[in-house]
């Protein structure tokens, strides 16, 4: 019987994926000495690796996150592609309305990157940080709290011990789960197919998203010639979608998807089911949860993984400034702010994306004009930046600019 380790550490992650490495990241850089659990390892990145299915639209606020923990370089040098405008329409109706990065006086407004890459340039700058001991392939067990000391055990029998415990573990996080932290959750009964596909003859600098009473129709470009699609609609409809051969389900999205997106050959196909879920409490005794673990947003506007970024940077920056002022960094109190700071504000994203699914699903007469009315009023210059800039995660307000300069 091999023997089993006992290791002591100021903080255990458990989960290093996007939310949970970039955390990592941020509290070794403020002296902390961290374990990451993590039970999927990831291959290295080659250039002629196929487009992971899953890709995130990051904000500037996001990056300026992974720039700050030395990871953006990273993502640059692999795989990455930058968005200059943003189009908002539906169907059948009059509204329409494009954004522009210059009206923010920026070069784009973010970047698509694939989830995987994300991760990938996340853990190669993890390797070069000697704070960071990293158990993966490993699996959280479970925890005990005891005299303000946390004690995890892994799958393999082994123990790490800490002040702190993140849950970055997901949607599923059995963190959460371990220190009974219920949820609510909320099923659309829809699905989204996401595809990767090849559409050489559809403008690149642009993401778009088409309304339609079934769901949204969007576009993501990965690289000049690539982009990712992504469809909602009932889920056995999307089921069946998923079912089709590649060459069929380019037919079907090409009559479906708006003239804009060209000619289509999909490479890769997926589907996810459509939920909403948010912890009732981000934090437990030695506990805190960031990202999916404590909240799964509709990815109607892309805002899920930016959103765990945002709990990432409250929560570590949080413990900076507790260490700063010799305050206790582990304790309730530091713990409780980052739960009032993030839980108010993810809550409002959740039913501001409801408000917005909903009212965009829905033929009622004057709900369609309001709507209408409302994409056609964001086309007005000073709406339009201040919707801009919240999206991309900025002061809706520029502090550079007082309201009658914006023009
Ligand atoms: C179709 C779709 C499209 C989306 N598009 C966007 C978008 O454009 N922009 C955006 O911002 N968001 C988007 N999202 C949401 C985004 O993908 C999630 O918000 C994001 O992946 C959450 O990251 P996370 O690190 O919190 O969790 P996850 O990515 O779920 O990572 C959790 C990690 O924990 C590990 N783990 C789990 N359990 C254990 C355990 N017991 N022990 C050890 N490790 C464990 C897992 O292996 C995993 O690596 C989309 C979601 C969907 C479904």
């Amino acid at each position: 019987m091999t023997e089993k380790k006992f290791t002591t550490h100021d903080i255990i992650i458990c989960g290093g994926s996007m939310i949970g490495a970039a955390t990592a990241l941020q509290l070794a850089s403020y002296g902390i000495r961290v374990a990451l659990i993590e039970s999927a390892s990831v291959k290295k990145f080659s250039p002629n690796q196929p487009f992971d299915l899953r890709v995130s639209a990051l904000s500037p606020q996001t990056i300026s996150l992974l720039n700050s923990i030395g990871a953006w370089e990273y993502v640059l040098r692999k795989r990455c592609y930058p968005y200059r405008r943003l189009r908002v329409w539906e169907k059948s109706g009059f509204g329409d309305v494009t954004f522009e990065a210059h009206q923010i006086n920026r070069e784009e407004l973010g970047f698509i990157v694939e989830n995987r890459i994300i991760r990938i340039a996340l853990w190669e700058r993890i390797s070069e940080i000697a704070k960071i001991d990293v158990y993966c392939p490993a699996n959280f067990n479970k925890f005990a709290y005891l005299n303000n000391v946390i004690k995890v055990t892994l799958d393999d029998g082994n123990q790490l011990s800490a002040k702190l415990l993140i849950g970055a573990d997901g949607a599923n996080s059995a963190v959460r789960e371990a220190s009974q932290i219920k949820t609510s959750r909320y099923d659309y009964h829809q699905s989204c197919l996401v595809a990767s596909v090849r559409a050489p003859s559809a403008t690149k600098d642009i993401t778009w998203q088409r309304f339609l009473k079934s769901g949204p129709q969007a576009f993501l470009p990965i690289s000049p010639l690539d982009a990712s699609l992504v469809w909602y609609h009932k889920s056995e409809f999307i089921r069946d979608l998923a079912k089709q051969d590649n060459a069929k389900l380019a037919k079907k999205i090409m009559h479906a998807f708006p003239k804009e997106l060209g000619e289509i050959e999909v490479l890769s196909k997926g589907n996810f089911p459509l939920y909403k879920q948010h912890a009732y409490r981000y934090v437990g005794r030695g506990v805190a949860l960031i990202g999916d673990a404590a909240h799964t947003i509709n990815p109607l506007a892309g805002q899920g993984v930016n959103l765990g970024f945002q709990d990432s940077a409250c929560l570590s920056q949080g413990i900076k400034m507790a260490m700063a002022q010799g305050q206790d960094w582990w304790s309730e109190e530091v713990l409780n702010r980052y739960q009032r700071q993030r839980r108010v504000s993810n809550s409002i994203m959740l039913h501001a994306m409801d408000a917005f699914y909903y009212g965009f699903s829905n033929d009622f007469g004057p709900l369609k004009f309001a709507r209408n009315s409302l994409l056609s009023f964001a086309k007005f210059p000073f709406l339009s930046q201040v919707i801009i800039r919240y999206a991309s995660g900025m002061s809706p307000i520029s502090p550079t600019k007082s309201r009658s300069d914006i023009t």
